[in-house]
């Protein structure tokens, strides 16, 4: 067989230009076309159950079983009117990917008539098989059953495939014994708690307040890569990314492309995925390139973050879906390419009231700005008190090779708050003091209070390289993987936050009891939190090895691996945490700690064997034909009586390859050694650990010899596409 390298490469030249008509002239006309939102749904539903239904996604009041047969079927008469055929539970297990198992809407009637139909209750609850699901400990000792249940906050959708259409019902899905076996429900759960925890805080400074809600949105990046190139590299086929790859001559040393002009496939490509996600009412906003080749980033307008985190999923499988009639592949693994950035997830966070304020934004008077005081000091501190478990939050085997490198933010968690900030806390801290405050005092305080500017957002004030950063009217989560599923890391913001606040309100209002002054309780409490979370606060470099140093004379964890980061969801203190504010019970934190173990386990086993696989059967033979080729070289040479100092050179590359080649069987052997050995141990996290610490080390020596062989041998014997070509989209 003829090199796939050069067939794959020859059909580069011919990849069709991809025309995409958008299906209305604004993007206006078309946006949620394809959401059952309430608009239609107020079209589709009488009166009653319309009112029911928003009842049940503001305030999260139960839908009784008549309303949700007659939601039921103007869901159905609304889908079957695009073209749906089939309709989905469509939920999010801890698989990381989304799940779906399709059923028609056709049914038999006793008489023998076909019909469409969809009832209340195959709309409020259905039974997957969670076997098939992962879910920890818990198979074992609960019921194997789960359920998907009706998510009303979460509008359903169709979802358009090239060959049908299908009805997706946002769900969340438990196991029979109540065990929470996925994303969402535990988000639902935080959020409740965040709620019930900020309208109290809320109440200090306005009574009108009776909801809060959590905003995010999310920043996308990716890299995108020809599919043919993709099919040609068995390692970015199964693990995602590259296992090797020399460098190309050419990487982002120039930083020619951030924000450059966008290839013309691509722009077909973005433009195409975006008419898929305003149908579907993801709010696209921003495209750019980012700083790596064929890297690229898009953000949506920000969401309450239930319905966010469900549109970054969507986005994700319509991206990976839409790409392939452009004969792309695209990536969202955290580290595709050694030597160039990573991909992240920024996670722009922020509260906001149902009076439509953003907490997070300083406002007019000073007493709106103590309430924006309140809220931002206690994110400081909830961060400060739970670090370590928004750091087990975002670990993953991809993110492990992003957190640390010099491109991404550390794993070391602190907050970059900008000068003007800092500057406010300091102040608090010098001017509240413990004894009473004199009214001079008071005034003086208030007055700096009152001059926080409305609008915070100075760009020359925009620290790039903290993992969480104050952005002048949110906060910005940096860490987070570009494959996570955001929900994982907003779990537990959320629920650090709700759980601080409660503290906040308890201190607080002791004070009061005590007849100290509402907002002289409110700075008194805040100044403490001020000088108890220091430690956290970081405005320098956060890439700097000076700021590892500093950090952990100041104390600050540094995990840089997945199995020892993911402890921190066991600790006392975190079973603790979550109990209380009624997110997780320790059963299922013990179980999301085995199954995060697990999966990380399975990608460096998968890779492992993958990396072994290639070396053998790739590289060794290639690099063996090469090594024949000089020796019929040399052998000619001395055939015709030339002297030895003539072929010296070729010698010396026989040699050197034949080094590389010992060295990667070498290095291959001890790591099936060690793969074996960590196999044989049977709890999940010393397996883990085994893994990382004896297995992923001996990557870095057979990447180091393959990539130099690749330097060496015949481009035109090389079989797997390379670098260069995979990064460079023509
Ligand atoms: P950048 O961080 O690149 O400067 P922006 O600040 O404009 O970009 O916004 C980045 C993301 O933050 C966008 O998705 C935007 O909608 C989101 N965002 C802005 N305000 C809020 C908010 N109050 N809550 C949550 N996300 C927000
Ligand atoms: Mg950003």
């Amino acid at each position: 067989m003829s090199n796939l390298r050069f067939k794959v490469l020859e059909s580069l030249m011919n990849r069709p230009s991809i025309k995409v008509v958008p299906p209305g002239d604004n993007i206006s006309d078309y946006f949620g076309s394809n959401v059952f939102d309430k608009d239609t749904m107020q079209k589709f539903l009488s009166k009653e159950p319309y009112s029911s239904v928003i009842a049940a996604i503001e305030s999260g009041q139960q839908i009784d079983r008549k309303v949700a047969e007659q939601v039921a079927s103007s869901m159905r008469n609304w889908a079957t009117s695009k073209g749906a055929t089939h309709y989905t539970h469509w939920f999010q297990p801890l698989t990381g990917s989304t799940a779906e198992k399709h059923d028609s809407f056709f049914e038999l009637t006793d008489s023998g008539k076909a019909i469409e139909s969809f009832s209340g209750g195959a709309l409020v609850q259905q039974e997957p098989d969670a076997s098939s699901f992962p879910s920890g400990g818990i198979r074992n000792t609960f019921e194997a059953r789960g359920y998907t249940a009706w998510d009303p906050s979460s509008p359903a959708f169709i979802m358009e495939s090239a060959s049908g259409k299908t009805l997706c019902i946002p769900t969340i899905f438990v196991s029979y014994t109540g065990e929470t076996l996925d994303y969402k429900a535990p988000l639902l759960k935080a959020l409740h708690a965040l709620n019930e925890a900020a309208v109290p805080v809320c109440q200090y400074f306005d009574k009108n307040v009776t909801k809060v809600n959590a905003t995010l949105g999310i920043e996308q990046e990716y890299f995108l890569v020809d599919s043919g190139l993709f099919g040609a590299r068995p390692d970015l086929m199964m693990c995602g990314r590259t296992l090797f790859g020399h460098e190309p001559a050419k990487g982002q040393q120039l930083e020619d492309h951030y924000f450059g002009s966008i290839p013309e496939r691509v722009y077909a490509y973005m433009v195409d995925f975006e008419i898929e996600a305003f149908k579907l009412g993801i709010p696209l906003k921003t495209r750019h390139n980012e700083v790596a080749p064929s890297q690229f980033e898009c953000a949506p307008v920000f969401e309450e973050i239930n319905l966010a985190v469900d549109h970054n999923q969507l986005l994700m499988d319509v991206m990976d879906r839409v790409a392939r009639r452009h004969n792309f592949k695209v990536l969202l693994h955290e580290k595709p390419y050694a030597g160039i950035n990573g991909s992240g997830k920024h996670n722009n966070w922020s509260l906001c009231t149902n009076t439509g304020k953003n907490l997070l934004s300083p406002g007019k008077t000073p007493k709106t700005n103590l309430q924006f005081l309140t809220f931002f000091v206690n994110t400081i501190m909830a961060v400060h008190e739970h670090a370590d478990l928004l750091r087990a939050s975002i670990a993953s085997a991809g993110n492990d090779h992003r957190l640390g490198a010099n491109e991404a933010p550390p794993a070391i968690m602190s907050i970059f708050l900008g000068s003007q900030m800092t500057h406010i806390l300091n102040e608090i801290e010098e001017k509240v003091l413990k004894g009473k405050m004199t009214t001079e005092q008071k005034t003086d305080l208030k007055l700096n209070i009152g001059k926080i500017p409305e609008i915070l957002l100075d760009n020359t004030d925009r620290n790039r390289t903290s993992p969480f950063a104050f952005t002048g009217n949110k906060f910005e989560f940096r860490a987070v993987g570009s494959s996570a599923n955001c929900s994982s890391s907003m779990v537990v913001l959320n629920t650090i936050v709700a759980d601080q606040l409660r503290k906040f309100s308890t201190e607080v209002d002791a004070l009061i009891a005590k007849d100290v002054k509402k907002d002289e309780a409110i700075l008194r409490v805040l100044r403490s939190y001020i000088v108890a979370s220091k430690k956290i606060r970081f405005e320098g470099n956060g890439y700097g090895d000076e700021w590892v140093k500093e950090a952990a004379k100041r104390g600050l964890s540094n995990i840089k691996t997945t199995p020892l980061a993911l402890d921190a969801y066991v600790s006392k203190s975190s079973k603790e945490l979550f109990e209380n504010n009624k997110v997780f019970t320790e059963r299922e934190l013990d179980a999301r700690h085995e199954i995060l173990l697990e999966t990380y386990m399975k990608k460096i086993q998968i890779e492992s064997r993958m990396l072994g696989d290639l070396a053998i059967n790739h590289i060794i033979p290639t690099a063996i034909k090469y090594q024949n080729i000089l020796l019929q070289n040399v052998e000619g040479m001395k055939n015709v009586g030339m002297e030895k100092s003539t072929f010296a050179t070729q010698i010396g590359m026989l040699k050197e390859i034949s080094l590389h080649i010992s060295e990667i069987k070498i290095s291959v052997d001890k790591m099936i050694e060690a793969r074996k050995n960590a196999n044989q141990i049977e709890h999940a996290k010393p397996k883990a650990i085994s893994y990382c610490e004896k297995v992923v080390p001996h990557f870095e020596t057979i990447r180091n010899h393959i990539d130099k062989l690749e330097l060496m041998i015949d481009d035109e014997q090389w079989t797997l596409p390379k670098y260069r070509e995979l990064l460079f989209i023509k």
